[in-house]
């Protein structure tokens, strides 16, 4: 990815490499400071191979010095700019890293952070501001593949947070399998809304674009009218982003045409999963096909996605990526059938090395290769996936198993509701009862009774939401994912 990146500085200077509001660096402009934000680190003592946090918002200094950390070799460990004090302690006596960095406007925490550890801190201001940068590094360190290029810490619903080691290999897989997927062209011009510290914007979006002499755009954080006139006034080729901020834009996307969007030639979703009903109004209201992959920080972000020459198959996040495999396994560790629901196991280049520090978790969840995603899934006949839930998210019922996921799609296509999310509640009775936490449509009002008629017409009766909540908003993480562990489930129990 670096490589490929500064060869595009000599091919192409005066392309457009990154965009962000008004502001636009050129790949010669790009390389540059990149070369200099080398430069300044070495001469702070950054070697190869050293540990490197770093927090800043999806802007272009965020490429500067995630770049800038990768020419020296360093391993970048990228946080979100939400990050408190402890989390950022943690992730120092983890890690192991001998620097900290940070934007100037989310500085101070991760400034405390690392006072408190005794670690150097830097502060990055604006790249238009840094006169006094020295002189640029005239190469890149040339890293073996297996050398750990990134470490991203997944939040960790129980325990403490675990930083998946991804390698030179795991991250140049990606790009690689999105260039003949996506049948990406320097040509091309992305956007997204996406975090970049997180492994969906960083690992697919970022580096695939860069990688391949494209046009990034950034907006941040994401607002879903200013990424429709962002996609429209920039002739926007791709956007990524999650499920909630397609939703997101299709609920504001009254006063435009599919003409605006002539030059966007596809979408890709991915995160959470993208209801049926999502798919086919984004795809009427911006004649673009949406298509789905599925992945985790663990992969690299990627483990299937649908090939845009093909025909994807609805309901389905694609086939697993070119080299990697993906099983379904029973609980018992023997792969099914097609079709059968079971966990998805992945093995693969975007498969991460190890959780770093971590042998134990490494050991519980990686076996030859075979990454256990938590995920519960079916492949069919042809290898497409289809994700069925999370396994911590499945609801027991009176015995019967509920998959969330099945309920929201129903009740996505209710002309009320924005946005839904249903989980498990604990109930004295049948273990857990079924909540679905709703945010309806400005000036809708939603009626439970109502609500569980109408789902009682399409759902077994046994998955119909007993419980029903309106919200003015769902809780979201800051890829912008529903977060549903952060859903009061005492509080929806005294609803009930
Ligand atoms: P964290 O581990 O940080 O708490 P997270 O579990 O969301 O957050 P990520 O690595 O960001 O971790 O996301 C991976 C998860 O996202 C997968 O395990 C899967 O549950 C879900 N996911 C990703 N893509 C899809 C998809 N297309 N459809 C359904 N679920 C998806």
């Amino acid at each position: 990815t670096v490589a490929n990146l500064w060869a595009f500085a000599d091919d192409r200077p005066d392309r457009p490499a990154v965009r962000a509001g008004d502001r636009e660096l050129t790949y010669a402009g790009l390389r540059d400071r990149i070369a200099r934000t080398a430069a300044s680190l070495a001469g702070l003592g950054v070697h190869e191979g050293d540990r490197v946090i770093f927090v800043a918002p999806s802007i272009p200094e965020f490429v500067i010095t995630y770049y800038g950390l990768q020419t020296l070799g360093a391993t970048a460990i990228t946080m979100n700019v939400m990050s408190t004090k402890p989390e950022i302690e943690y992730v120092l006596d983890d890690s192991g890293a001998s620097l900290v960095i940070a934007w100037h406007e989310c500085a101070d925490t991760a400034r405390h952070g690392a006072e408190s550890a005794g670690i150097p801190f830097l502060e990055v201001g604006p790249y238009e501001e840094a006169a006094d940068l020295p002189d640029p590094v005239s190469s890149y360190v040339d890293r073996s593949d297996d050398d750990v290029s990134v470490i991203l810490y997944t939040s960790g619903t129980t325990g403490r947070p675990k930083g998946a080691a991804l390698t030179v290999g795991n991250i140049n897989a990606c790009p690689v399998a999105f260039r003949q997927l996506m049948e990406v062209t320097a040509d091309d011009r992305w956007a997204t809304g996406l975090p970049l510290f997180h492994v969906f914007g960083q690992a697919i979006v970022m580096n695939s674009a860069l990688s391949q002499g494209c046009t990034l755009s950034l907006i941040s954080p994401f607002e879903p009218t200013a990424f429709l006139e962002l996609l429209r006034d920039q002739e926007i080729t791709i956007a990524c982003g999650v499920p909630t901020m397609w939703n997101a834009m299709l609920h504001v996307a009254q006063g435009y045409s599919a003409d605006d969007f002539h030059a966007l030639r596809l979408a890709g979703s991915g995160g959470a999963a993208l209801p049926a009903e999502v798919i086919r109004s984004f795809e009427e209201q911006f004649g673009c096909v949406i298509l789905e992959g599925y992945g985790l920080t663990e992969t690299s972000g990627a483990a299937t996605f649908h090939d845009v020459s093909g025909s994807p198959v609805v309901g389905t996040v694609g086939p697993s990526l070119p080299g990697t495999q993906v099983e379904v396994r029973d609980p018992d560790g023997q792969v099914v059938d097609a079709d059968v629901v079971g966990e998805i196991f992945v093995k693969g280049p975007t498969v991460m090395k190890e959780y770093w520090n971590r042998p134990d978790a490494t050991a519980a969840e990686l076996t030859d290769g075979w990454f256990k995603t938590g995920d519960l899934g079916a492949v069919d006949t042809a290898g497409n996936v289809r994700i069925v839930d999370r396994v911590k998210d499945l609801i027991i019922r009176g015995g019967y198993n509920v998959y969330p996921r099945e309920v929201e799609e129903v009740l996505y296509t209710h002309p009320d509701i924005v946005e839904v999310a249903v989980v498990g509640v604990p109930d004295d009775h049948y273990g857990e009862e079924i909540a679905a936490v709703i945010t309806p449509r400005p000036g809708a009002t939603i009626d439970p009774a109502r609500l569980r008629d109408w789902a009682k017409e399409r759902l077994s009766a046994y998955k119909v939401p007993r419980i029903v909540q309106t919200v003015d908003a769902l809780p979201k993480g800051a890829t912008g994912k529903i977060l549903k562990r952060a859903i009061d489930r005492e509080g929806l129990r005294q609803v009930a």
